[in-house]
C-alpha cells in the first residue's frame, strides 16, 4: 500500500515537471558525440531525465553571466548522459550549479606539510563539493558540443558530475558505491592497474615534453590530468567513455568493462 502511495506521489510529481521542449532539446544537443550513439527511445528518455534534473536544481551565473534556456539544457543534458540507467535521484541532496563565464580562480588556503600555510590561485573549469555545489567555467562547457573548440574526449560537465557519482559514498577516491553483481576486487584492480600503469606514461611523456610536445601528448591515450589521483583518474576515464569509448576500449580494456557495468551502458555497442 505505502509503495503505490508513494509511486502515485512520485508520478504525481513528475507530472508537474515541464518537460523540455524537443526544438531546445536538438538544438543544445545536436552536437554531442554521446548523443549520436542513442537510439530514438534513449534519446526521449535521457530528454526526461534532464528535465527532471533541472527542475531539482538551481544554476546561477557569477560574474555577470546571464544562463539561458539553452545553457541549463546543455548542462542538464551532459550531466544526466552518466544517470541514463541509474536515475537522476542519484544527483539528489545538494541544489546548487554555479556557472562561471570562463576558468574561475579561487583563492584557497592550503597547509604544506611542514606546517606552512600557502595560499592558492588556481585556475579551474569546473570543481564539485562534497554534498555541496558543482561549479562549471562556461567556456568550458560549450567547448564540447562545439565542432571547431572541442577537444576530443574532453568534457567538464561529464567530469564533474562522475565526481558527484564518486561521491555517493564520502570524499572522491575513484571508488564509487558499485551495483549488485559488481565485485570491488575486480573495480580496484582494473583501476589500479591502469592508474599505476598510465602514471608511468605521463612521467615519461612529461620528460620528453620538453624536446617534443605533440609527441608527448600523442603517447597519453587520456588527458594527463587522470594521473592526478585515483579520484580524477576515475573523472577522466568516464569523461573519455563517454567521449571517446574506443579509445578508453583499446588502451584500458578492463576499466572500460567495468564502466560499462557502473553506467549501464556500452558506448561502443553496434
Ligand atoms: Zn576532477
Amino acid at each position: 500500500m505505502l509503495r503505490t502511495i508513494k509511486r502515485a506521489l512520485s508520478l504525481g510529481r513528475k507530472r508537474d515537471i515541464p518537460l523540455i521542449e524537443e526544438s531546445l532539446w536538438r538544438r543544445a544537443t545536436q552536437n554531442y558525440a554521446f548523443i549520436a550513439r542513442l537510439t530514438p527511445e534513449e534519446n526521449r528518455r535521457l530528454r526526461y531525465i534532464a528535465s527532471e534534473f533541472l527542475a531539482g536544481k538551481s544554476i546561477t551565473g557569477a560574474q555577470g553571466i546571464e544562463i539561458t534556456e539553452l545553457m541549463r539544457v546543455q548542462i542538464a543534458a551532459q550531466a544526466c548522459i552518466l544517470v541514463l540507467e541509474l536515475g537522476v535521484q542519484n544527483y539528489e541532496g545538494w541544489q546548487e550549479i554555479v556557472v562561471y563565464p570562463s576558468q574561475f580562480v579561487p583563492e584557497r588556503e592550503v597547509v604544506d606539510d611542514a606546517g606552512v600555510v600557502h595560499t592558492t590561485r588556481n585556475p579551474l573549469s569546473g570543481e564539485a563539493w562534497l554534498g555541496g555545489p558543482v561549479v562549471l567555467s562556461y567556456e568550458d562547457v560549450a567547448r564540447s558540443g562545439d565542432p571547431e573548440l572541442a577537444i576530443d574526449g574532453y568534457n567538464v560537465v561529464i567530469h564533474e558530475f562522475a565526481h558527484k557519482l564518486d561521491m555517493l559514498n564520502g570524499e572522491p577516491n575513484g571508488f564509487p558505491p558499485l551495483h549488485r553483481g559488481m565485485r570491488r576486487d575486480t573495480w580496484q584492480q582494473a583501476f589500479m592497474q591502469a592508474y599505476l600503469a598510465f602514471c608511468k606514461a605521463a612521467d615519461k611523456a612529461e620528460q620528453l615534453l620538453h624536446y617534443d610536445r605533440g609527441a608527448a601528448l600523442d603517447a597519453l591515450p587520456i588527458d594527463p590530468y587522470a594521473a592526478e589521483s585515483p579520484a580524477e583518474f576515475f573523472a577522466v576515464m568516464s569523461e573519455a567513455f563517454f567521449e571517446t569509448p574506443e579509445v578508453v576500449a583499446e588502451a584500458f580494456p578492463d576499466v572500460f568493462a567495468q564502466l560499462k557495468l557502473f553506467y549501464r551502458q556500452d558506448p561502443l555497442r553496434t
